[in-house]
């Protein structure tokens, strides 16, 4: 089995999830190569290297400083084909899971999406991924070659720098043009963990409808002690009590923290979608016959004006901050 792994990159910086595909791809066992496009991705092609990719192929240039899935996903076909991996696997962020479907379109091959786990027997690749609103897990394969999978963020321990080195090989980039013109690019520096990176997840919905400005102060609170980030339910967003950026649900993002706590949230499957493989699940609800019980591993039922600023006090004085 060879696995190509894409690293994607921001700005030249490498995107935290994507160590993850290379430690995953370094479990299936196998040659394992990687693949950069960006402008001035040097540092990240070693990175790659250094985490134990055996040969990494760059497309370095100005042309590919923004992603375009036009330019992107015509690069990684040819990297495909020059490799002749068995298998392109690219974290399941937004821009991965664009650029697995191109790619996989363009070649032909099957794709197998949002895999919570992947597995090699042989050259074939056996993703398990879930349906119905992460009700069902199923085990996937497809046949051909090469076959393409995305990885759910936090789904694999991340590829550690282990001081290796690969051989680099420079691509030129595909002689095709893009459809899209990116006039400018505006950055959020909220200095906010980013929800699908957060190992803990505080998450407020229609329950802080009293007083959503002081129920999500509080959620924050909590959130920032235990050094997470806020989330939220659809229907807090669409009540304008905080912005979409936090929603997490099948139209929003899709999370995997170790702990998710879910605080005036009642459990509707498409909020469970988008947190429902989340390690461990705290329920805080007023309704003991909410639905989110049912999934959650810990549950408190209890007004969470009361529940969340106790355990932010509990919290505080557990980590002595
Ligand atoms: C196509 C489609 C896509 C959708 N996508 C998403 C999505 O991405 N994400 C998403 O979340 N939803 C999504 N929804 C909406 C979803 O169906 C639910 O309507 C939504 O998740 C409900 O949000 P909620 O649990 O905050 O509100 P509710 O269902 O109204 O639940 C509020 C809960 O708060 C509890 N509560 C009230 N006051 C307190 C208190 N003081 N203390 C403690 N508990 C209290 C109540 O008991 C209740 O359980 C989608 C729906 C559709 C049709």
């Amino acid at each position: 089995m060879k696995t190509l792994v894409f690293i994607e990159t921001d700005n030249g910086a490498p995107v935290a999830s994507s160590w993850e595909a290379l430690g995953k791809a370094l479990e299936l066992g196998g040659a394992v190569e990687a693949l950069v496009i960006g402008q001035g991705v040097a540092a990240a092609a070693a990175d790659a290297g250094s985490r134990g990719a055996s040969k990494v192929y760059v497309v370095d240039d100005a042309s590919r400083g923004i992603f375009d899935l036009d330019l992107f996903a015509a690069d990684a076909k040819a990297v495909v084909a020059q490799s002749g991996a068995d298998a392109f696997l690219a974290s399941h962020t937004g821009n991965g899971r664009d650029l697995a479907g191109a790619v996989g379109f363009d070649l032909g091959a099957g794709v197998i999406a949002d895999c919570l786990e992947l597995k090699a027997d042989g050259a074939r690749l056996i993703g398990t991924r879930p349906i119905f609103s992460g009700n069902i897990l199923v085990d996937v394969s497809v046949d051909g070659k090469p076959q393409v999978a995305t990885l759910r963020p936090r789904a694999a321990a991340p590829a550690q720098p282990a001081g290796g080195s690969a051989e680099i090989v420079n691509v030129a980039p595909a002689a095709v043009a893009s459809k899209v013109q990116v006039k400018a690019v505006e950055r959020a520096e909220t200095g906010e963990v980013p929800l699908t990176e957060a190992s803990v997840i505080v998450s407020g919905g229609r329950g802080v409808a009293k007083d959503p400005v002081l129920g999500f102060k509080l959620i924050g609170e909590l959130a920032a002690v235990l050094g997470g980030a806020v989330g939220a339910s659809r229907a807090a967003v669409d009540a304008g009590f905080i912005p979409y950026k936090h929603q997490v649900g099948q139209t929003g993002k899709v999370v995997r923290p170790d702990v998710y706590i879910a605080c005036g949230i009642s459990g509707a499957v498409q909020h469970l979608a988008g947190m429902g493989s989340s390690k461990v699940i705290v329920c805080i609800n007023k309704d003991a016959e909410s639905p989110l019980f049912s999934v959650a591993n810990y549950g408190i039922v209890g007004d969470l004006y009361e529940v969340v600023p106790a355990l932010t006090r509990a919290a505080k004085s557990k980590l002595n901050k």
